[in-house]
């Protein structure tokens, strides 16, 4: 399979996305309900997917990731469904857990990009939930450091650029859930990246 994502720009993807999304730790909000494991880092809560690439990148510089078995009925069914290009594999946890080693999933949760009709991210859509979910879903804007949302929409664009499956794959989670919220009548919440 052909590489997409070079180093350089691999590297690049992770000094975007390590700006911080926000000003506090908010591990502390949802870990101690749960165990004392934030939740997004309790494994195949958020389908620790990453691209291939990137599971590549990081096994040159040790074992922090693990090829995992899915072992959900539901994971098994969400791999089986997706792209050849993501791998599905497991961290150590939070105890041994190091910024530099983080995925991009990580790193982009509770986001996925907005993309409008025409095609551009206009925005952060919440990954879908509720506050027990991640007590940041739902949050005001204020909450996010601009410069966090800037790099985020970068990051994707770029990355659009290279796997244009992910794009069309978010243009049609756009559309998707903006229609589910307004069948329910509810406003579709987004944290806007143009002002
Ligand atoms: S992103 Fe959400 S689930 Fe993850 S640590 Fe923060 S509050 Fe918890
Ligand atoms: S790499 Fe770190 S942030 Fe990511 S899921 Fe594992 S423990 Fe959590």
């Amino acid at each position: 399979m052909k590489t997409r994502i070079s180093e350089k720009q691999l590297r690049r993807f992770h000094r975007l996305l390590s700006v911080k999304m926000i000003d506090f730790d908010c591990g502390e909000i949802c870990a101690p309900q749960n165990n004392g494991i934030p939740k997004c880092c309790e494994n195949e809560f958020v389908v620790p997917v990453l691209f291939r690439e990137e599971y590549n990148w990081h096994r040159k510089n040790g074992k922090f990731w693990q090829r995992m078995p899915p072992k959900t009925k539901e994971i098994r069914k969400f791999i089986e469904e997706s792209e050849t290009y993501y791998v599905f594999s497991q961290c150590p946890g939070p105890k041994d857990c190091r910024r530099s080693k983080r995925s991009f999933n990580c790193m982009i949760f509770p986001f996925e990009p907005y993309v409008s009709r025409e095609g551009n991210i206009t925005g952060l859509m919440f990954v879908e939930g509720d506050k027990d979910t991640c007590p940041l879903i739902g949050k005001p804007q204020k909450t996010f450091n601009p410069a966090y949302i800037v790099n985020y929409v970068k990051f994707w664009t770029e990355m659009f650029e290279l796997y244009p499956e992910e794009k069309e794959m978010y243009m049609k989670e756009s559309r998707k859930r903006e229609g589910k919220a307004k069948k329910k009548g509810k406003r579709f919440r987004l944290i806007r990246s143009e002002k």
